[in-house]
């Protein structure tokens, strides 16, 4: 294998892991930050594909019988072959490409990882195979059984249902299988699940033998199903049938014991959240309520932009002196502000004679990333009170308001009844949102449990961009004046967080479902 050090093409084979997309090695994500285009399995959860840079091409190589859903670039009907990927895989190396084949799981694990470096071997293409965490391994952790036991199975044996067409359907010894002295692990074993079930019985496996079904590990719709030997292949036939992909766990560490399932059981497990902040600040908040288990999509309704020209804000940094209060009304604000003075080859000291206001906990977070402190912060996280906590403090003093080029006049007003001399800049430009993209579409029309709204901004666009898929999910508000919005927007909020910020409103999601 050679190494990946010169500008020759390059390709990773490269283990996803089996669903949630944290569940990924570094390596893993430094090679498709890597990557020049990414051919990944269906399997993969699109949502991995975030560490690719912009402008690559990520292509779903499909599957068959499945219908290529996560395509999102070539033909969307085409189902890519074995061969046809090798192919394609060397064509793209040749060019001078990274090339990330990302795989499901683990790339050597029922994942052809051999076939396709035997192939890019004998084009003499440069190799490395990045390993995943695979399904099974990912089942025993997420549901809490444990493969292996110090008491119950010394061994664990991960077994195809599947097998290659063309070798005999029970080539797999089954009766080494049915004595097994441990644990086994059915991969692609729904739609055979009759054959193999019926053969391990046949060779004296106990009927009874303890069973758990996985169906799609680590992911929002994980379904965990407990069973025993004879009763596997009755889970996958009729109505309510599981479907792919599960996996099928089988013996003693399943226990008699109720499974307990740490991933099913987080407060938010379930529940599909459609948070619709602006892109780079929806994260965190996204994250937090991932970890507690709901499935995030994001659309963001309102877009943040740099201000149109620079002219008044420079101007406001150069005679900043004359300043006694610098106003902050949100995160951003900061941002922007703060980064034009950096850039301007200013640094913090060039703020020391004024006083720093947030109007909230998220604004002093953002000026302390800037290791600046607020000075004032006010009891409650809104203009009016900003008002009165300042009040005291302004009259006849120079109070510099950042703000967005859109928003309430509440604090200009109410500063200059108090005496003070207000100066407003524009430090960015808040934009509504006016399409939503096709796999956001997608994903709210399969239905959606809560949306969230952290403005009034945000609530107006969201509600005007998305209001009729809106009107019977649960809302929760960040503050008395966005619930205010909603309100005459006709879409009352369900809850309101108590405390206005981010965290207040996953509290108040959280008290809800747990009414
Ligand atoms: N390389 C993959 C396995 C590919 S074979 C890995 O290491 O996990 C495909 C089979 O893997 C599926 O039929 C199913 O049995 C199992 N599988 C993969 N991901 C899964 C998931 N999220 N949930 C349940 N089963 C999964």
């Amino acid at each position: 294998m050679t190494q990946d050090t010169s500008s020759d093409g390059f390709v990773y084979l490269v283990g996803a892991g089996p669903g949630d997309p944290s569940y990924i090695t570094l390596r893993a994500v430094q090679c498709l930050q890597r990557a020049d285009v990414v051919l990944y399995d269906y399997l993969v959860n699109p949502h991995i594909l975030q560490h690719v840079s912009a402008g690559v091409d990520c292509v779903c190589m499909g599957r068959h019988g499945q219908s290529p859903e996560n395509q999102n670039s070539g033909d969307a009907r085409k189902l890519w072959k074995q061969d046809e990927i090798n192919v394609e895989c060397i064509r793209l190396a040749r060019q001078g490409m990274h090339v990330v084949r990302l795989k499901g799981g683990d790339p050597a694990i029922f994942g052809r990882a051999a076939e396709e470096a035997a192939a890019l071997e004998a084009a003499e293409i440069g190799y490395e195979i990045v390993p995943g965490i695979t399904a099974a391994l990912a089942a025993g952790t997420c549901v809490g059984i444990p493969l292996t036991h110090r008491d119950k199975a010394s061994a664990v044996a991960f077994i195809t249902g599947h097998e290659r067409d063309g070798k005999s359907e029970f080539s797999l010894d089954y009766k080494a299988l049915a004595q097994f002295p441990g644990t086994l692990v059915f991969y692609m074993g729904v739609t055979t699940s009759r054959h193999w079930t019926q053969a391990l019985l046949e060779h004296g496996m106990p009927a009874d033998t303890p069973v758990a079904i996985v169906r799609k590990i680590s992911c929002p719709e994980q379904i965990t199903v407990k069973c025993t030997l004879k009763e596997v292949a009755d889970q996958f036939e009729g109505e309510h049938r599981l479907r792919p992909p599960a996996i099928v766990i089988l013996g003693d560490v399943v226990g008699d014991n109720e499974l307990n399932s740490w991933f099913e059981q987080r407060p938010l497990f379930g529940q599909r959240i459609l948070v619709t902040r602006a892109v780079d600040q929806a994260d965190s908040f996204a994250q937090k309520l991932s970890q507690l288990g709901a499935e995030v999509i994001l659309q963001p309704a309102i877009e943040i932009r740099p201000p149109q020209e620079y002219e008044s804000l420079d101007q406001a940094i150069q005679s900043i002196a004359d300043v006694n209060w610098i106003v902050f009304s949100s995160g951003n604000g900061v941002r922007f502000f703060l980064n034009r003075l950096v850039d301007q080859g200013y640094d913090a000291r060039h703020l020391a004679q004024a006083k720093l206001a947030a109007i909230g906990p998220g604004t002093a977070a953002a000026l302390k990333e800037f290791n600046l402190k607020a000075d004032l912060l006010p009891e409650v996280y809104r203009a009016e009170s900003m008002v009165e906590a300042m009040r005291p403090y302004v009259a006849n003093q120079t109070v510099l308001l950042i703000r967005a080029s859109r928003g309430r006049e509440v604090l200009h007003k109410g500063l200059r009844e108090a005496g003070a001399n207000v100066q407003q800049i524009v430090v960015y430009q808040s934009l509504d949102v006016k399409q939503c993209s096709p796999s956001t579409m997608e994903a709210i029309e399969q239905g959606i449990d809560w949306v969230t709204f952290t403005s009034s901004a945000i609530a107006r666009s969201a509600i005007s961009l998305l209001g009729d898929y809106l009107r019977d999910v649960k809302s929760v508000s960040i503050s008395p004046i966005t619930s205010e919005t909603m309100c005459e927007l006709g879409l009352p909020p369900t809850v309101e967080a108590e405390q206005h910020d981010l965290d207040g409103m996953i509290q108040a999601i959280l008290d809800y479902q747990n009414l």
